[in-house]
């Protein structure tokens, strides 16, 4: 058996059991890099601006981006240990994640809020956030 472990720390330090806005994602207390299930990421999107219309903003952007999927990574998934993918979500700026078609997305530390600010904006642009600013 092989526990989960950081893909970025030079000492592939064990990620440990995180929730946030009762999603579950497993994170490393060394670098604060977080790894998540593509739909757990959508209901934290959907918890963490209680806007479900960001979520769909969310799913379309990740859409988007596994459709161009960039080349390998060196990070291998924490789960089965193949490298993942890089994969830039949203635009302006880009956000680059890197994922596992099997098991998720690995997030460097901050870019939990850029995925949120991606989607967010999106959401804005599209019309689907029914949250604030209904102009
Ligand atoms: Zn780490
Ligand atoms: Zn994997």
């Amino acid at each position: 058996m092989s526990e989960p472990r950081c893909p970025t720390c030079e000492e592939h330090p064990l990620l440990e059991d995180i929730e946030e806005r009762d999603v579950g994602f497993l994170g490393c207390t060394t670098c604060f890099g977080l790894f998540v299930t593509t739909d757990a990421l959508g209901e934290y999107v959907k918890n963490a601006t209680g806007s479900v219309g960001v979520r769909t903003a969310y799913h379309a952007l990740l859409q988007d981006a596994l459709d161009h999927l960039a080349g390998q990574s060196k990070r291998l998934c924490p789960h089965c240990q193949e490298p993942m993918r890089r994969m830039g979500f949203g635009e302006h700026p880009l956000v680059i994640l890197e994922h596992c078609s099997l098991h998720g997305v690995w997030l460097d530390k901050k870019e939990l809020t850029k995925v949120l600010r991606a989607s967010r904006a999106d959401a804005k642009v599209k019309g689907l956030d029914e949250g604030e600013g209904e102009e």
